[in-house]
């Protein structure tokens, strides 16, 4: 059996509190929200904080599932979450699990369907129940050489992402190639959403496709003190989206292909559009090519093929998570496309 180390739990009520215990715990702190990925890691020893700071209950997280209008309301002006006909954004805290987040009517009636699919794809009910936004959105990148346990990467001479010095997977290559494998950080670059982040220093707030480097150990580009306290969502104004999940069992597994499309309706033509990639990268892949083939275009099958064409193109998965890497590549032409078949299918439902 797979032992947690011996750590400090601490458990701070305010965002305020929080950073100062991470600032006393130094770059042997961490922060904990559901605990489905720190756990874990920490029971393999891939992650070794002395110190975890819950982020559980401090209100502004909004870890009882409200949401709120923005840029009308703030975190204090908690509504309903119904969004008919809203000319506002929703505002959604970092720590609302999984099964608020694809349960709420805000999320699952709306616009952002997509959002509340992503989060219900995310494994099993059980780690929905504890699994937070923000943790899905931090998520730790994954692959085969370093999901094991710490008897397994010693005795490969473990690797460059945690205790090594070589990658195993393209081992003369001076990076980590650990794959970006949250489901719903696509989504959420696809329709441009914002990540509000808090530190000692003030709140600051970055577009989602800013947040992630394509570096598999330095995947984020928030500062380890930072605290994820809540993501903005654009208003509903005539855009959609959709999100598709390739992985091996339906009931539960991490994605080994995510693909989140994003169009700008202008009556019956594409304004705007934005494929992004899940499990290909060290960060969610947008594919500009794609946007541009689908500009201007109805949907119709053959602005489809040209897009599905541009995002098989850069899609250049390792060797690293589950599936044939060359048959994982062949798939996102089959997923840019069904997808981007759903979103048409869409409006056309919606006309009638
Ligand atoms: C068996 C299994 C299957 C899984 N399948 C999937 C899957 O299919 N798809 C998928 O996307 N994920 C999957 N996961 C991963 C995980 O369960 C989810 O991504 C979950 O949403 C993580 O949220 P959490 O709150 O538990 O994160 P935590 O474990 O609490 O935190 C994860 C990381 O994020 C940081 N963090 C958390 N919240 C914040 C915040 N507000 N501000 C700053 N840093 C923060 C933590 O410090 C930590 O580094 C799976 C996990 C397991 C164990
Ligand atoms: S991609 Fe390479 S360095 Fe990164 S976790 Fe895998 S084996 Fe380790």
């Amino acid at each position: 059996m797979l032992r947690l180390p011996t750590f400090t739990y601490r458990q701070p009520t305010s965002l305020r509190e929080a950073l100062a215990m991470k600032a006393d715990a130094g770059p042997e702190g961490s922060y904990v929200a559901g605990g489905t990925d720190l756990y874990p890691n920490m029971k393999r020893r891939q992650q070794e904080p002395r110190t975890v700071i819950s982020l559980m209950g401090i209100p502004e997280l909004g870890a009882d599932g409200r949401m709120d209008r923005w840029p009308d309301g703030r975190m204090d002006g908690w509504t309903d979450g119904r969004m008919d006909g809203s000319a506002d954004g929703l505002m959604i805290g970092a720590c609302i699990t999984l099964t608020q987040l694809s349960a709420h009517p805000a999320t699952r009636q709306s616009a952002y369907s997509a959002i509340a699919t992503a989060a219900e794809l995310v494994s099993t009910p059980l780690l929905r129940n504890m699994g937070t936004l923000g943790g899905n959105l931090c998520l730790d990148t994954r692959c085969n050489y370093y999901d094991q346990s710490y008897e397994w990467r010693k005795a490969i001479d473990f690797c460059m992402k945690k205790d090594g010095a070589i990658c195993w997977v393209a081992p003369s290559s001076p990076r980590c190639w650990a794959v970006s494998s949250s489901d719903v950080a696509p989504v959420l670059v696809a329709i441009g959403a914002e990540y509000v982040l808090a530190s000692a220093a003030g709140e600051r707030v970055v577009p989602a496709g800013r947040f992630y480097h394509n570096d598999g150990i330095n995947y984020l580009t928030k500062q380890p003190d930072e605290i994820l306290t809540a993501v903005r969502l654009p208003a509903p104004d005539g855009w959609d989206a959709v999100y598709h999940k390739l992985r091996r069992r339906g009931s539960f597994d991490f994605p080994v292909l995510g693909v989140a499309a994003w169009v700008q309706w202008n009556a019956d033509e594409v304004a705007d559009a934005r494929v992004v990639l899940g499990g290909v990268a060290s960060h969610p892949l947008e594919i500009p090519e794609a946007g541009t083939a689908l500009r201007g275009s109805h949907l119709e099958p053959e602005a489809i093929a040209v897009a599905a064409e541009a995002a098989f193109r850069p899609a250049k998965p390792m060797d690293n998570t589950d599936f044939d890497l060359s048959w994982r590549k062949q798939m996102t032409r089959v997923y840019v496309t069904r997808a981007l078949e759903e979103l048409r299918a869409r409006k056309t439902a919606a006309r009638r």
